[in-house]
């Protein structure tokens, strides 16, 4: 049996525990040797039956006195006793509607049984959970530290013991070493074997938690050396060496309204010199909103376009990219660039600026445009140039692309890089990934490990900190005035909803967009309503999104689709409905909707559920201004589940929860560094990478 044997094939599972076993994701006989327990029952103490204590949790082992089945004709279940008797007393033992234990018990026997001693109707009993013979050879269940896995319906725990036990015995001490043995000494870690065999049936607790320290790292160490492969795979494919234009990024600086700022200045450099080498860059610019990454791309693409190559600026909605197409056309309108906008999926959106004047084209001729390499910059929604399965060719060709510019997205493939060019096929353009979602240091240490990163950690002077409050439903009153007070001054506030509309089945109360939209009539009669949703076409959404910005109306009820960077200016609140639903993350992108002026802005956090958690979570948002704290302090309260992109990648839970420790994590990276220069030398642990690149998938 090898590691890729169906578990079909396995001992004592048939097709029904095969099905339930899938559902788990274990398909295979290796899938089934590496599904660890959630955790551990420790039933290693035996207890005395003299020393039982009233609704504790216990363990106790016993010779069979006596056994007796009853029936309860009213309740029609069967009453099974059993008298245990250990050298200190004796107990009964009560097992309800178990009457077939009857069969498989002898007087005489001797059993091990957990469970919590109970008074009821004046008697003692022992209330069993689980139960074993001891006079089998090796105890499976009891006397000992039990694991305990993640079960499915109709899958116990107990079942998933009695497969694995005979399983992990027959593999025991034959498993390969899958990490060179200096990493193991260095690290202090268990050995692969000892490990496997410890982390299912342990020893001691102390010999569970080292052994699962040792797949954790494992983990890690494994992530790790995969992101530095691909960062090295990466850094040997061709790219354009573009030059720093010194001259033409000063007179870009010097054309703004606004001085740069220190943080912009460090990261136009760093991305200034990793474009000036004949590799393709790949790298992330961290920035919280408004921290003005916009100008930074801009600058950026300008000098490449002064490298006869052309640009291109992927946003994720239309409306941002019709906003990137205007803040980037402001900006370069002065160097004679031509800067092309592609959205929809109708004939009508193209516009394409020539030096000053928008003019229309059709697609057709825009696409012409960008294939001759008239256009210089082209921007539109990823969906245009991301080539779908169905059709074969990308839709979007360029004639000598030198820069991909996203927005809000961190990944894009170079085998997508590559297919948007026609002229130079071998190169790759260079890649500058945009986010003001804040990574924690130790998911950008393992699974965006392959991205270099830069940080703008600094806003732009001048800036008010948006203040923020949280709201208990009893203050309602008081922030509904107050959000009068500042329409009444001409300025325009955002509701969000975490639902669309009512949800019938769901035991939660959440406030949905359309029964708030018609709630606020009635609380602000005198100005002007509107809402949005994810249901709603792009087309429609546009409509209102722009409507907004031209002050059409004064509230805008929305979900969470406002999410990314629209520019508002007047927008002085934002109040967040069910604030609870939302991570800090996306809390703080909320926010960043308002603020985005010298006007001072308000953001309210109203919750339903004023419980501690919920509390101390939003009260980070009242105390921090700053996302990548806030990043950090969520990753710790909720775990990196919530974080775009890490869902992707599978891991257990035991994985996730150690993303949270950046000690470890750094130390798996280091050691992944080392061993990574001289991989050739350690073939089992090259083969092992292989095989986890096989499990994880991402892009
Ligand atoms: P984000 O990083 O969220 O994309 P933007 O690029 O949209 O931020 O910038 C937000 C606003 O800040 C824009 O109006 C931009 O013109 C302005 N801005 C950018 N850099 C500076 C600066 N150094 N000083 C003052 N204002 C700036
Ligand atoms: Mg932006």
């Amino acid at each position: 049996m090898d590691f890729k044997t169906p578990i079909e094939n396995i001992k004592y599972i048939g097709e029904k525990q095969s099905k339930k076993l899938k559902k788990l994701k274990i398909h295979t006989l290796g899938d089934l040797l590496f599904y660890f327990p959630s955790h551990y029952e420790d039933f290693s103490q035996i207890t005395e039956m003299k020393d039982l204590k009233i609704n504790e949790d216990a363990v106790i082992k016993g010779k069979i006195m006596e056994l007796n089945e009853e029936r309860s004709f009213k309740k029609r279940i069967s009453i099974l006793t059993i008298l245990l008797q250990d050298d200190s007393s004796n107990i009964e033992a009560i097992f309800f509607n178990q009457g077939f234990l009857k069969n498989s018990f002898q007087k005489g026997d001797e059993l091990i049984v957990a469970g919590k001693l109970k008074f009821k109707e004046k008697s003692l009993y022992f209330s069993p959970t689980i139960f074993e013979k001891t006079n089998k050879n090796e105890l499976t269940h009891l006397g000992k530290i039990m694991p305990v896995y993640r079960e499915t319906k109709g899958l116990s725990s107990k079942y998933i013991r009695f497969v694995l036990k005979p399983l992990v015995d027959s593999f025991k001490g034959k498993l390969p070493e899958t990490l060179p043995d200096k990493i193991i000494k260095e690290h202090d870690l268990m050995s692969f074997n000892e490990a496997f065999e410890q982390i299912h049936f342990p020893k001691t607790m102390e010999m569970a938690e080292k052994a699962k320290k040792r797949f954790i790292f494992e983990h890690l160490f494994f992530i790790s050396l995969s992101s530095l492969k691909k960062k090295y795979e990466i850094k040997n494919e061709k790219a354009q060496k573009i030059e720093i234009k010194e001259d033409v990024i000063k007179r870009l600086k010097d054309s703004l309204p606004y001085k740069l700022t220190s943080a912009q200045e460090k990261v136009a450099k760093q991305i200034l010199e990793d474009l000036n080498i004949p590799h393709p860059m790949n790298r992330l610019l961290q920035g919280d909103v408004g921290s003005g990454k916009t100008v930074v791309a801009g600058l950026i693409a300008l000098n490449c376009i002064k490298n006869k190559t052309q640009a291109v600026l992927m946003a994720p909605t239309e409306i941002l990219a019709k906003q990137h197409f205007k803040t980037l056309f402001d900006i370069l309108k002065k160097f004679n660039v031509n800067v092309g906008l592609l959205t929809g999926k109708e004939d009508k959106y193209y516009s394409y600026k020539l030096k000053t004047d928008t003019i229309e084209i059709s697609r057709t001729k825009l696409l012409e445009k960008c294939a001759n390499g008239e256009i210089d910059i082209l921007i539109g929604t990823q969906a245009l140039i991301v080539k779908k399965t169905s059709d074969k060719k990308p839709k979007v060709l360029f004639k000598n692309l030198g820069l991909v510019v996203i927005d809000e997205q961190h990944r894009f493939g170079v085998k997508q890089r590559k297919e948007l060019c026609i002229e130079n096929n071998d190169k790759i353009p260079h890649l500058l990934s945009m986010t003001a979602t804040p990574i924690p240091r130790s998911l950008a240490l393992t699974i965006w490990g392959d991205l270099d990163l830069s940080i703008i950690d600094k806003m732009p002077k001048g800036r008010k900190q948006v203040k923020t409050s949280i709201v208990l439903p009893i203050e309602s009153e008081k922030t509904y005035k107050f959000i009068e007070k500042e329409l009444k001054k001409g300025n325009q506030c955002f509701v969000i909803c975490p639902r669309i509309e009512e949800d019938e089945n769901s035991k939660l109360d959440l406030k949905n967009v359309k029964d708030e939209f018609e709630n606020l009539k009635k609380i602000f009669p005198k100005f002007k309503i509107d809402m949005l949703h994810g249901k709603m076409k792009p087309k429609e959404k546009d409509e209102i999104m722009k409507n907004f910005k031209k002050k059409k109306f004064d509230v805008l009820v929305s979900t969470s689709v406002i999410e990314v960077g629209i520019d508002i200016p007047d927008a002085t609140v934002i109040l967040i409905e069910g604030a609870d639903r939302f991570g800090l993350a996306q809390l703080h992108q909320f926010r960043g909707r308002v603020g985005r002026s010298e006007k001072q802005s308000y953001c309210f956090l109203r919750t339903e559920s004023p419980t501690k958690n919920t509390i101390q979570r939003l009260k980070a948002m009242e105390k921090h201004a700053s996302g990548f704290e806030l990043s950090e302090i969520d990753l710790k309260l909720r775990g990196p589940g919530d974080f775009f992109g890490v869902k992707q990648w599978g891991f257990s839970d035991y994985v996730m929860s150690a993303l949270k420790d950046i000690k470890l994590v750094e130390e798996a990276r280091e050691a992944a560094k080392k061993v990574f220069l001289k991989l050739e030398n350690y073939p089992l642990t090259q083969k092992r990478l292989e095989s986890f690149e096989d499990k994880v998938h991402i892009e």
